[in-house]
């Protein structure tokens, strides 16, 4: 192609300019991918689920839908997380932030929207905390718990204890930590629960049905998961604390794999200055999607958001 040979002929700094504009228009075009893809599954009403449905012209660039049966009409992105959205094109660029993991203000200075937008674009692609979490764990799984500090930030109002001045404790007054209970097994697959206590009745029902009957279940000295490894069928390696080496049988059973997750969570949560409480499992879903390697693509993580 003419166009393709022209190329050598340009500049460094045009080439760059190109790139930036080329990078544009591939966002863009996953965007596009990402919604037509939705489209094709979109083969019954989202009101009433009938089959009903017929094409009805175009609006904001968008295909209409028309459901015979409830005479609603609806368009490719209705139910999705980005149905009533404005700045649709951006949404590429903004995968992009995701998949570099990208602050607030990062994001939305990359891509010239406001900081609320950027907050709430951040929050809708990680409404799918659940669907990504490993629903059967199996083999050696290791399970621990870690706490992350009570947060309120994104929160107008703070209702059960008086706002503190610089975040400063008053004398006596302790730090609220909120219990956050990881399963990892061996060939990655992760499961987390943030809790409101670090308890049994709270860990079981987690833990409950989700690990393969059989499987190892290593954890550390706490007493709360012995009587749930007998009730699931595990056979339960305990690490104790006094262990010097943190293994048993030589090097087999140990939680070492998971406190190297959750020490990396915890140093790639540190770039967000404190994560709010209330939004701790939208975290924990996107570092646990970060991690996963298969799923580190832009259009992956718009697939992902508008399949929900
Ligand atoms: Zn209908």
């Amino acid at each position: 192609m003419d166009f393709l040979l022209s190329l050598g002929s340009l500049k460094h700094s045009q080439l760059r300019h190109l790139a930036v504009r080329v990078q544009e228009f591939l966002e863009k075009d996953e965007v596009n991918c990402a919604i037509e893809k939705r489209q094709l599954k979109l083969t019954h009403c989202i009101f009433c689920k009938s089959s009903m449905t017929v094409r009805w012209g175009h609006s904001s660039g968008l295909q209409r839908f028309r459901c015979k049966q409830c005479r609603h009409t609806f368009n490719e992105l209705s139910g999705s997380p980005f149905a009533k959205l404005q700045l649709r094109q951006k949404l590429g660029t903004y995968a992009q932030c995701m998949v570099n993991g990208l602050t607030l203000r990062q994001a939305a200075h990359k891509c010239d929207i406001a900081l609320s937008t950027s907050f709430q674009w951040r929050h809708r692609f990680l409404q799918m905390p659940e669907q990504h979490k490993s629903k059967i764990l199996s083999g050696i799984v290791e399970a621990d718990e870690t706490f992350f500090r009570e947060s309120f930030k994104g929160k107008r109002t703070i209702t059960h204890r008086k706002s503190r001045h610089h975040g400063r404790l008053k004398k006596g007054e302790q730090e609220l930590m909120v219990p956050v209970l990881l399963l990892l097994d061996r060939t990655e697959h992760e499961a987390d629960f943030v809790l409101k206590r670090d308890n049994r009745e709270e860990i079981y029902p987690c833990i409950q049905g989700r690990i393969k009957p059989g499987s190892v279940l290593c954890t550390d000295g706490s007493q709360i998961y012995a009587p749930i490894a007998e009730e699931e069928n595990l056979v339960h390696k305990r690490i104790l604390r006094s262990n010097p080496a943190r293994t048993i049988e030589n090097g087999l059973f140990h939680i070492q794999t998971l406190n190297n997750y959750i020490a990396r969570l915890k140093g790639w949560l540190n770039r967000f200055y404190g994560v709010g409480t209330q939004y701790l499992g939208n975290y924990l879903a996107w570092w646990r999607i970060l991690a996963d390697e298969s799923l580190l693509t832009i259009r992956d993580w718009l697939n992902e958001a508008l399949s929900s």
